[in-house]
């Protein structure tokens, strides 16, 4: 990619453990009527629902994927899903190492970092979470722990990172309502462009979401930013009108 040249634009929505079969369809049925969008837009939902998301978008230019996968390949791990798995339902993304996942279930670095190696092998592109607590940025800590996240995974990956998206999400930001400001974000999502060019120009071109409270109000002004390429939405991905809004901001 030459200098200045603008990397392809994604928004990915991330429904969480939101949805039931009703309310999916009309979601669905009133994004693609939304259609078309001006980069590309994928929707991350609970495995139980890949099937009919996937039947429900077939065709269209909406693609769907998965919010977590197994560090593993197969056998004896009751509850987890593999990569491969999701790719036999035609996942093009999975999410990996969101802070509810890194907090909630323990996930550490490497962990993560594995299952982003999963995801590749198995042709499904790893959406990787990073993102500092509150804590972290008022001790002044954030680019060092955005680094260490990004780190374990480039460890892992090498190049093939450029596959890959990363998404950076500050976790004081996600479902709260507060949103980093255009330049704060733009600061952490330069930081992580940086790092990965020390790797090589297929690292530097890989895009860089943000993820925090986006609304369709502020999606236009963080989209703006020269190293923030579109967004990883939660709450408002739920509500089409809202989410159309935000993927049409991505121009
Ligand atoms: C998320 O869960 O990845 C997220 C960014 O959530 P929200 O948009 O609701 O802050």
């Amino acid at each position: 990619m030459s200098p200045g040249e603008r990397r392809a634009t994604l928004v990915v929505g991330n429904w969480k453990m939101n949805g039931s079969r009703a309310a999916n369809a009309a979601l669905l049925a009133a994004l693609r009527a939304s259609a078309p969008f001006p980069g590309g837009v994928a929707v991350c939902v609970p495995a139980p629902y890949l099937c009919e998301v996937g039947s429900a978008l077939q065709g269209s230019a909406i693609a769907w994927g998965a919010q977590d996968c197994s560090s593993h390949d197969s056998g004896a791990f009751t509850g987890e899903v593999s990569a491969a798995m999701l790719a036999e339902f035609a996942c093009r993304y999975v999410i990996v190492g969101h802070s509810e996942r890194r907090a909630l279930h323990g996930e550490s670095d490497v962990l993560v970092a594995e299952k982003a190696a999963r995801a590749l092998a198995a042709g499904v592109t790893p959406i990787v979470c990073v993102g500092e607590t509150l804590a972290e940025r008022e001790a002044g800590e954030t680019s060092a722990v955005v680094a260490r996240q990004l780190g374990a995974a480039i460890a892992r990956l090498g190049d093939a990172i450029g596959d890959a998206v990363i998404a950076y999400e500050p976790v004081w930001a996600i479902g709260t309502g507060k949103t980093a400001s255009p330049a704060e974000a733009e600061a952490v999502h330069a930081h992580l462009r940086t790092r990965l060019a020390t790797l090589s120009p297929r690292a530097a071109a890989v895009s860089i979401l943000y993820g925090g409270s986006v609304k369709p109000d502020n999606a236009v002004s963080l989209f703006g930013q020269p190293n923030i390429d579109g967004g990883l939405i939660g709450g408002a991905s739920l509500n089409a009108e809202h989410f159309a809004a935000i993927c049409k901001a991505a121009a």
